[in-house]
């Protein structure tokens, strides 16, 4: 854990001082150590908390001993569930706090943001049905029916965190490739992604209210075809499920994280990022790396600054 944050704070101060057009100050240099410490300290409490489940049971040998590791059994199955609520319990609770404490919260679309009850707005984003009702029931299927590829049901007791990587980059993938056909193809977008589309302002619990075609189209597909291309353990697709759960909605946020300006240098997804495509619609149509929309050449809008987010 001291590790990480070393070297997560160093890689946050390194981009930061990359970024500067000049050489700091020393007062403004003391600031900016300062500041990124904070950055730093808030980025990885939240991130180590949404993977607060593998990382604990993967550190505890003990337990591996006592589970029912059959292929037949449905531990792992429950253990991702559980994994992917505990990650969401921490959004909710840190969307909370960084909306009530918060002093230099930043609004991504200040002008068009619309205040919301926040439990009316929890309950929904936990009960959508196209949304983690659809997701749970086919991860549920699909795991208890046995036709996940076999190394999903082993339990080594290690994170493998190169394929969490290329997993969540893959998936990223097929998940462009299908927005774009659904903004392309208009019979398609007005059955699927249409109902996404009507929050142009969107808020955090936003990110799964759409349609059951919606999800169905760019989340289980890209997440079916990952799967089938890319094995892990149970402990790998629990972090999977994890982060890519978590990256959609903290993406649709109407404020702005401590870790954007870093993520963003990095090509990692921002709120500001997919709030441009909820405004303009025609662009950045990757939701966890900008990569794709690089390659693709749809963010050129967005990195050129030709509109911006009021
Ligand atoms: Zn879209
Ligand atoms: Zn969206």
């Amino acid at each position: 854990m001291i590790l990480t944050f070393i070297l997560l704070y160093t890689s946050f101060l390194s981009t930061r001082l990359l970024l500067l057009p000049s050489l700091p100050s020393p007062s403004s240099l003391v600031s900016i150590v300062y500041t990124t410490l904070k950055d730093t300290f808030i980025t990885h409490l939240f991130w180590s908390s949404t993977l607060l489940v593998p990382l604990l049971l993967t550190s505890y040998p003990d337990y591996l001993e006592k589970i029912d590791k059959s292929p037949e059994s449905r531990h792992g199955l429950y253990l991702g569930l559980f994994t992917v609520a505990v990650s969401q319990i921490i959004v909710i609770i840190y969307h909370k706090i960084h909306l009530s404490l918060s002093t230099t919260r930043t609004y991504i679309q200040k002008s068009t943001h619309e205040e919301y009850n926040f439990v009316g707005a929890v309950i929904k984003h936990l009960t959508n049905l196209e949304g983690f009702i659809l997701l749970t029931t086919y991860l549920s299927l699909y795991w208890i029916s046995g036709c996940m590829p076999s190394s999903y049901y082993t339990y080594q007791p290690d994170i493998p965190w190169f394929r969490v990587f290329a997993s969540l980059l893959i998936t990223d993938l097929i998940q462009y490739i299908m927005h774009r056909i659904e903004h392309v193809i208009p019979s398609i977008y007005k059955e699927t992604h249409k109902p996404h589309h009507v929050y142009k302002s969107p808020n955090l619990f936003n990110a799964f209210s759409g349609s059951m075609g919606d999800t169905t189209f760019m989340i289980l597909i890209p997440l079916f075809v990952s799967s089938r291309l890319i094995g892990m353990n149970v402990w790998g697709y629990m972090t999977f499920g994890s982060l890519y759960s978590t990256f959609l909605t903290i993406i649709h946020s109407e404020i702005s994280h401590s870790w954007d300006p870093y993520f963003k240098a990095w090509g990692l997804g921002t709120p500001e990022m997919h709030h441009y495509h909820h405004r303009f619609f025609d662009g950045n149509y990757g939701h966890l790396f900008v990569y794709w929309d690089w390659v693709g050449k749809t963010s050129e809008g967005y990195r050129s600054e030709k509109r911006k987010l009021k």
